[in-house]
């Protein structure tokens, strides 16, 4: 099947790879002349595990092709995708700016049946908002589905190449003919492909990623309450994670949930429901916790270092806003980072993939060390902000000499309390007995 995909971004590369690795062939399109141009030349734009393999080999293949021209793009295709961005606008909703701007522009460009298929995460009505834009130009035959994205970065592929589920929204036949032959290689395992109407399937996305969040807050919330009542999060978790009814999946707290989708899309969902005249109570408890718990640690390293955190030079693992990626989107190291500054420290930070894109934004405002170790090197205290493995056994040895104190705040709980206190660290962590 010949496929355009509309933003070659972190959803857009990923569907456009892994719809080429299946034998089709796809032409990705996006306004970003360098992204376009890089991507040509065979340079991945981001850091995906297992991305750069196979998208090397359908470029070679000649199954993947990227273009500026939204004409050329979708010329020949039978299937366009829209993977692009819905940021959240002044007031939280989703903005559908670049959606509706790019279902305009398709409108003149149509010739022939074409299905346009939104895999952005959109608020509910917008397929309606998409075709109504497409009409204003084109008065054939054509039809709008709705297919969330579910993959999670970091493992994006493989969430893509083997999902969990496909949701796809329409009431039209040939649209749903279409689709179910385009993802019949992904599900051959057999699972589900769930078909349901274009509104539905517009609120599943939504009501996924805000359930994940819930469970997040929920979670912070009980690490708060065992820091106060002397409880471990961690035999808490254990306790209930074995319930099948709860999971063991999504339990584990932290310093708050981050990255482009779980904060806007929150929003997006609270703010629709507004709009239809209900108020969605839990989400807003999830974002209040949300936003208290990306800063849970600096009251804690502002208490130990007695309030005066002027001259303090801290080392910072970890600035992507989770592990594998380089998506730095919302992630809970930047408001750290802005609280230490503020208060008069320095940052030393490393992160395995995120740097370029923290150097892009703060430029020289701290340093970025060459490896894990070496932002240690006089620093009166460690944070933990992003769970990468690679931070999970490091050499104590090499943290105690290159450090000027032996404090840790992790932000991630890495590491086991008894064990950290064996080695004399001072160390606190989310939901756990601190040790001194
Ligand atoms: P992104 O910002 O990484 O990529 C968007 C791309 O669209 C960029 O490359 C940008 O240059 C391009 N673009 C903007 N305007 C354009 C235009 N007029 N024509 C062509 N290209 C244009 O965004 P993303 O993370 O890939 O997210 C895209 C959508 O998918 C969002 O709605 C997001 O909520 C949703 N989503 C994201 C994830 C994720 O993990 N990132 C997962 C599921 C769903």
């Amino acid at each position: 099947m010949k496929i355009a995909v509309v933003g070659t971004g972190y959803v857009g590369l990923v569907t456009g790879t892994c719809f080429a690795e299946t034998g089709n062939e796809v032409t990705c399109v996006d306004i970003d002349s360098k992204k376009v141009e890089r991507l040509s030349n065979g340079e991945i734009t981001i850091y995906e595990p297992g991305l750069e393999k196979l998208f090397l080999r359908n470029l070679k293949e000649n199954r993947l092709q990227f273009t500026t021209s939204l004409e050329d793009g979708i010329r020949d295709a039978k299937i366009v995708f829209l993977a692009l961005p819905t940021p959240p606008g002044e007031d939280g909703s989703a903005d559908l700016k670049y959606i509706l701007g790019v279902s305009e522009e398709i409108g003149k460009l149509l010739k022939d049946y074409k299905v346009l298929v939104d895999k952005s995460t959109v608020p509910v009505g917008t397929a309606e908002k998409v075709k109504a834009a497409v009409r204003k130009n084109y008065s054939g035959e054509f039809d709008v589905v709705s297919n969330p994205e579910f993959l999670r970065e970091g493992v994006a592929v493989d969430d893509f190449m083997k999902p969990d589920r496909v949701v796809i929204g329409t009431t039209s036949e040939r649209g749903r003919k279409v689709m179910g032959d385009l993802y019949a290689p992904f599900v051959r395992s057999g699972n589900p492909v769930i078909y349901m109407d274009e509104r539905s399937a517009e609120l599943t996305k939504y009501a996924a990623n805000s359930f994940l969040a819930t469970k997040i807050s929920f979670m912070n919330e009980i690490a708060q309450l065992c820091e106060r009542v002397g409880a471990d999060v961690d035999m808490v978790r254990l306790g209930i994670g074995s319930d099948d009814r709860i999971g063991k999946r999504f339990l584990f707290p932290g310093i708050g949930y981050g990255g482009s989708c779980f904060p806007k899309d929150v929003q997006a969902l609270v703010k629709s429901s507004c709009e239809a005249d209900y108020q969605f109570r839990i989400l807003n408890a999830v974002m209040e916790v949300n936003e208290k718990q990306k800063l849970h640690l600096i009251p804690k390293i502002k208490k130990y270092f007695n309030d005066d955190l002027k001259g303090k030079h801290f080392a910072l693992w970890g600035l992507a806003f989770k592990p594998n990626t380089d998506d730095i989107r919302e992630a809970p190291a930047l408001y750290i980072i802005e609280e230490l500054l503020a208060a008069g420290a320095t940052v030393s930070a490393f992160d395995p993939e995120a740097m370029k894109n923290v150097q892009q934004l703060l430029g020289d405002q701290i340093h970025f060390a060459e490896n894990q170790y070496e932002a240690l090197k006089g620093a009166d205290a460690l944070i933990i902000a992003t769970e990468w493995n690679e931070f999970r056994t490091p050499d104590f040895l090499k943290i105690v000499t290159s450090m000027k104190n032996k404090t840790i705040f992790d932000g991630r709980n890495l590491f086991d309390v008894s064990a950290i206190s064996e080695l004399g660290f001072h160390y606190e962590s989310v939901g756990r007995r601190s040790i001194s």
